[in-house]
């Protein structure tokens, strides 16, 4: 679809040509339902002559029945499409609508303005080139108004529009719109805002839309439609910046043919560029910018290309193709600001998935700073981040990654964050920059490896890991299974739950971030004596999988034979050798496993356990005989 032009009568080839070849400006909208954002929106369509006739027909008749303007025109019922969003008169997701004009396209993302949606506006926006805010001329700066220009800010939009609306209902009083600019410059100059223009308006009678509004004859700025079409957008912005390519797969169709294809994230190329392969760091140069229309002297931004270049080295998908002259930095740990995205919240100390340009890594959260209240802009101490929840979190990876700062480059700085087991992605995040203290650790080589201490104690070493709830004979069980090794010969050591909180993990308690954490420092532990060439037992409830899939990644494939305790509830509790239960049902001890904390069982241990028909003593032979099966002693 295409607005109307004279040319699609006179020279239809030629109107094509130039549609082809306008460049595309992404801007998002934000207020509230009463801002006016749908009636903007509908009415930057309907002058960019976008709406056909029998849609504005529609429109004209839906007007009458729902709409809020009389006899006029409801520009926004163009926009509120969903028959649910109009009976409850609000915008809830985002939705992308498409004009454009003799100079340029557009997409507009339409996000919702209630704070619930947080998540919705960081989606909408993440790609934006301009944020639209929309203020009520009769009501000014209002919290939400703060709130959109924080995310705005945050997402790294560059330009804000503040669009002063409903001026008609103010008389077009130039005071009135002067209080709000001082107003808003002040707060934008506190959040750090730079490019803010502001334009008095109505959308609703069609003043500063595309033509100077008469009634503001005291105005001078751009129309809106003025300032979108001239506007620097950022692809623009982006082919300014060093080259970035994140590699999205490597094409090699046959033994004469290697490249490497992905999207231009940032910067110009052209054949016999030196470039530089991250994170390993070696170098070559383009040989073939190579495109299914054929080779290229040069490409920019935005555009998808397969690069040869004239050495053969290693590249892989993840990898990123950088300027030599001006690479990417290399880091494992970073401080990154992120935005949860999920019912269940963020808790430090939990692997997730990270997906930052086309790499995955397992990243885990050490530490939130502090959450930032976006109604206050307070920093707030925080052990977990809740859905809709902004903080600033330390995260480290299992690898280092290539990256740009955030606000310098989307793409190579920004990432999202994906829950192992059920892939949904749980937030969005930007990098703000990389952890020293990373930096100047590096792995020391040492010549004494694992593999020369498994030989020297004629064992594989490995963590058994025993899960099960309080009283399922974890501990009974640990303990024979390290008595029967260690008359065997074999160098174990016992990790037991409760020792271990008497010691190193003596100041956290039993909520759920704590449980994270405890299990976090045990498997690290544990993988330590993996190292030692020693077979660890450990004794811990570790009632979450995704813990107790971290404790397994932590240590090399096979070293890790989980083990499931599986005791009824009914049988531990009646068990009850620490009483920990009865304290618990009358209500002394909160968070128990079982009673008002969660147990997610195991579904792929390597062992499971049934002590309600077993005895300690053949439950500890069962271990036994798996470890000598499986060639472990
Ligand atoms: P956990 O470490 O899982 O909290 P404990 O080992 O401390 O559990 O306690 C388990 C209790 O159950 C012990 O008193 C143990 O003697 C008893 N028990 C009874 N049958 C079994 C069995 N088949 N396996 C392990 N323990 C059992």
């Amino acid at each position: 679809m295409a607005h109307v032009s004279d040319l699609i009568e006179t020279d239809i080839n030629q109107y094509l040509e130039n549609h082809q070849n306008k460049n595309l400006l992404r801007f998002i909208t934000c207020g509230s339902v009463d801002d006016g954002k749908s009636t903007l929106i509908g009415r930057l369509l309907f002058e960019s002559k976008m709406l056909f006739e029998d849609q504005l027909a529609a429109v004209e008749s839906d007007s009458r029945k729902f709409g809020t303007q009389g006899e006029n025109i409801d520009f926004a019922l163009l926009v509120d499409g969903l028959a649910a969003e109009r009976e409850q008169g609000i915008t809830i997701d985002v939705a992308y609508r498409f004009f454009s004009t003799d100079r340029r396209k557009f997409i507009v993302a339409d996000t919702p303005g209630h704070e619930q949606y947080t998540r919705n506006m960081v989606t909408g926006a993440s790609t934006a080139d301009v944020a639209i805010l929309m203020v009520d001329a009769r009501k000014g700066i209002l919290p939400q108004t703060r709130r959109h220009s924080y995310l705005v800010s945050l997402i790294g939009i560059r330009h804000v529009v503040v669009a002063v609306n409903k001026m008609d209902l103010m008389d077009y009083s130039e005071k009135t719109y002067n209080a709000i600019v001082e107003e808003y410059s002040a707060f934008a100059k506190q959040v750090g805002i730079e490019n803010v223009t502001f334009i008095p308006m109505s959308a609703y009678k069609g003043d500063n839309i595309t033509s100077q509004s008469e009634a503001m004859s005291w105005y001078r700025g751009t129309t809106l439609m003025g300032f979108l079409e001239s506007v620097e957008i950022d692809e623009q912005r982006l082919q300014k910046q060093a080259f970035r390519m994140p590699v999205q797969w490597v094409n090699r169709p046959n033994l004469d043919f290697r490249g490497f294809s992905g999207q231009i994230a940032s910067g110009i190329i052209k054949p016999g560029m030196k470039l530089r392969v991250l994170p390993s760091g070696k170098e070559s140069s383009i040989a073939r910018i190579v495109t299914k229309d054929g080779d290229l002297e040069e490409a920019v931004a935005s555009q998808s290309v397969t690069i040869t270049l004239a050495d053969e080295i290693d590249v892989s998908r993840g990898d990123v193709l950088v300027d030599a002259v001006e690479p990417a930095e290399v880091a494992k740990q970073f401080e990154t600001t992120m935005v949860w995205m999920h019912e269940e919240p963020l808790m430090p100390g939990r692997t997730y998935l990270m997906k930052v340009g086309t790499k995955t890594v397992s990243a885990t959260v050490m530490d939130i700073k502090y959450q930032v209240n976006i109604n206050t802009m307070e920093h707030l101490a925080a052990k977990h981040l809740d859905l809709n929840g902004i903080g600033v979190c330390t995260v480290s990876l299992d690898q280092p990654i290539a990256f740009d700062k955030y606000l310098d480059n989307a793409d190579t700085g920004g990432f999202i964050l994906i829950d192992r087991l059920s892939n949904n992605t749980v937030a969005a995040g930007m990098i703000n920059f990389a952890l020293r203290r990373s930096q100047n650790i590096v792995m020391q080589h040492v010549d004494v490896a694992k593999e020369a201490r498994s030989q020297q104690k004629a064992q594989k070493p490995c963590v058994i890991w025993l899960t099960g709830l309080s009283g399922a004979g974890k501990s009974t069980i640990a303990n024979l299974v390290e008595k029967k090794l260690f008359a065997m010969g074999q160098h174990t050591y016992l990790l037991d739950g409760d020792n271990v909180r008497h010691g190193l993990n003596k100041d956290l308690g039993f909520k759920d971030e704590d449980r994270v954490e405890n299990i976090r420092r045990v498997s690290e532990v544990a993988k330590l004596m993996v190292d030692a060439g020693l077979i660890v037992i450990s004794a811990f409830i570790s009632p979450f999988r995704a813990e107790r899939a971290m404790a397994r990644e932590m240590v090399e494939e096979g070293e890790f034979v989980e083990v499931f305790v599986n005791t009824s509830l009914e049988v531990a509790e009646g068990r009850d050798v620490k009483g920990l239960y009865r304290k618990a049902r009358r209500g002394e001890l909160k968070n128990f496993t079982g009673i008002d904390s969660p147990y997610e069982q195991p579904t792929n241990a390597e062992c499971v356990l049934n002590t309600n028909e077993t005895s300690p003593e053949d439950c500890a032979d069962k271990v036994i005989e798996y470890l000598v099966e499986h060639h472990y002693v």
